[in-house]
């Protein structure tokens, strides 16, 4: 498949590890929107929120258990956390995943 984000958890495309297990994947963006941006993908392939059901939840379970040790880890205990979904959200990668992002004040705005 050709997916940028699996291509990343292959290692085929370099990227800055924060955080691994056997579910999922923690990296640095490449282009950082806050001092800490920090996106987490499960290993399976899920293209977006509209892909979640009944079989693969248990990875979102084991994600959400995590991000919150990902965020100390870096320093946050708080922080701003994303999952753009479809175009009009301006999902880019079409590979589930969450943007953690803190380390300075963010807009009250959501859109
Ligand atoms: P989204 O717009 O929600 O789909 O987010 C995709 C994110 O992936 C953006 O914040 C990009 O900066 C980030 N991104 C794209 N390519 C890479 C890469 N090779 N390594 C790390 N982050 C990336
Ligand atoms: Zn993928």
């Amino acid at each position: 498949m050709d997916c940028l984000f699996c291509k990343i958890i292959e290692g085929t495309i370099p990227s800055t590890k924060v955080y691994e297990d056997d579910v999922m994947y923690a990296f640095r963006d490449i282009n950082p929107q806050a001092p800490v941006h920090v996106l987490v993908i499960p290993k399976l392939h899920i293209d977006s929120l509209n892909g979640v059901n009944a079989e693969n939840s248990e990875v979102i379970r084991a994600i959400f258990e995590k991000i919150p040790e990902i965020a100390k880890a870096e320093g946050l205990d708080s922080y701003r956390l994303v999952s753009n979904c479809g175009p009009d959200a301006c999902q880019t990668v079409h590979h589930l995943h969450f943007h953690i992002m803190g380390g300075r004040a963010m807009s009250g705005l959501m859109a």
